[in-house]
């Protein structure tokens, strides 16, 4: 590893440096392992233990716990960096820094935070955010995972499906219901009553160890309840989701950037009927275009951020409108770099074909674009009712 980039969590350092440093890094050590993950379906455990030690699994933590103290613009950015390189791994970050860590740092009790955001952020534990269940999805309060409570613990019991990361997972945050119909979320360590199966065939997000979870009566002590009992899906899952939007808004605005420079390269080699590529006018169309869509994107992404770091409560439905747009432009502008690879980027020697794959999962998970409409549709029924509000 380059010593230059290698520095004391401990020791904080400027959100510029970061984010220089984050850049470097991931050219060199994760963009190289992108197409190993996808084709494998692992991720480098040596990869991951290299990102913990730059801090960035807590990236946004306060710095006594092991965190670098990242505002959400330069989270985001970190996001970007990291998404670029390789979208399996930046799921460490959506999962274990967003969802969960996120979710620890709202909700969690002093001794809760003090235990487990430090083994987040060192990797010393990789979580999974467990709510989709075969029957459950969009409709996440219609899970039927299950809690009763037993003396000092509790014990879940269900069936969760396409839990990112659970393959390599050493704790679970889980959402389950007990039989007054309370929604509660719990920290469960990795035992041998939960049942793990990676589930292989995925279209992408290959390399990020998906599964489906069984929890067989797993006993979990009363401390490792997170939030107040009945408040896992008004305070857990909101947070978690609106914490993972962001990252995925940034996720959306790295692959649609990776393809633009992957489709300007190869417009700048490929020659036919005697001239480079990018000199036919609808090809510079396609290439101006994309330009303009991910600047877009990166706007709405850095003005929720911007709102984010003001905690002003409008960020989340701006986070809602920049996962939106720029899942959308990531689907669009890697669907044109595969394009104007011609039948290069149909091929794995090239990344745009991995890139379109993986852009097409932004637009599913967190939320569907479908789901996301009806937040941004209610939104604005309320807010722009009768001119009682204008844009800005
Ligand atoms: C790669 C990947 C990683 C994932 N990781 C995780 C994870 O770590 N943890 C986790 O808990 N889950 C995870 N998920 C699950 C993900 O959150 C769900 O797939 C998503 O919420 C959609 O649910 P569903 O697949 O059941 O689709 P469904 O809810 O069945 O939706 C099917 C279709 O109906 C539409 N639809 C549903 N309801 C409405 C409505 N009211 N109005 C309009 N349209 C509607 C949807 O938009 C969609 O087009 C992951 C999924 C994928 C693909």
């Amino acid at each position: 590893m380059n010593t230059q980039i290698q520095h004391d969590i401990g020791q904080l350092r400027s959100q510029e440096l970061v984010i220089e440093e984050a850049k470097v890094f991931a050219d060199q050590y994760i963009r190289p392992l992108a197409r190993e993950h996808d084709a494998t379906g692992k991720l480098s455990r040596t990869l991951i233990n290299e990102i913990a030690k730059r801090g960035y699994l807590g990236a946004t933590f306060p710095a006594e716990y092991s965190g670098l103290e990242l505002d959400p613009v330069y989270y985001g950015m970190l996001n970007e960096e990291i998404g670029k390189a390789c979208s399996s791994t930046r799921a460490l970050l959506t999962v274990g820094t967003s969802l969960i860590g996120e979710s620890i740092l709202r909700w969690g009790t002093t001794d809760q935070k003090k235990k487990w955001l430090p083994l987040i952020s060192s990797a010393e534990k990789i979580g999974a955010f467990a709510l989709t269940e075969p029957k459950a999805g969009t409709d996440a309060k219609g899970i039927e995972s299950s809690y009763e409570k037993d003396g000092d613990s509790y014990i879940i019991t269900g069936h969760k499906k396409w839990i990112t990361l659970a393959g390599i997972a050493d704790f679970f945050l889980v959402i389950a219901k007990n039989a007054e119909q309370q929604i509660s979320a719990f920290l469960v360590d990795r035992n041998p009553d939960i049942e793990i199966k990676e589930m292989l065939g995925l279209m992408a997000a290959k390399g990020s160890h998906i599964a489906e979870v069984k929890f067989n009566r797993v006993r979990v002590p009363k401390e490792n309840l997170l939030g107040a009992e009945g408040r896992g899906f008004s305070c857990i899952v909101s947070t978690a989701l609106d914490h993972g939007r962001y990252s995925i808004a940034w996720a959306g605005v790295a692959l649609a950037q990776e393809a633009l420079e992957a489709m300007v390269n190869y417009a700048r080699q490929r020659k036919q009927f005697g001239k480079k590529i990018y000199q036919f006018q609808l090809i510079r169309g396609i290439i101006a275009d994309s330009i303009t869509e991910i600047h877009a994107a990166r706007a709405l992404c850095l003005r929720a951020g911007e709102l984010r770091k003001q905690m002003e409560p409008e960020s989340i439905v701006e986070t809602t409108v920049a996962k939106y747009f720029s899942s959308k432009v990531a689907m669009k502008v890697t669907m044109d770099a595969v394009q104007v690879h011609g039948g290069n980027g149909c091929y794995n020697e090239y990344p745009v074909e991995r890139l379109f794959r993986e852009a097409k999962v932004l637009e599913i998970i967190e939320g569907t674009s479908q789901i996301q409409q009806e937040m941004i549709a209610s939104y604005a029924l309320r807010e722009y009712y009768n001119g009682k509000k204008t844009i800005e």
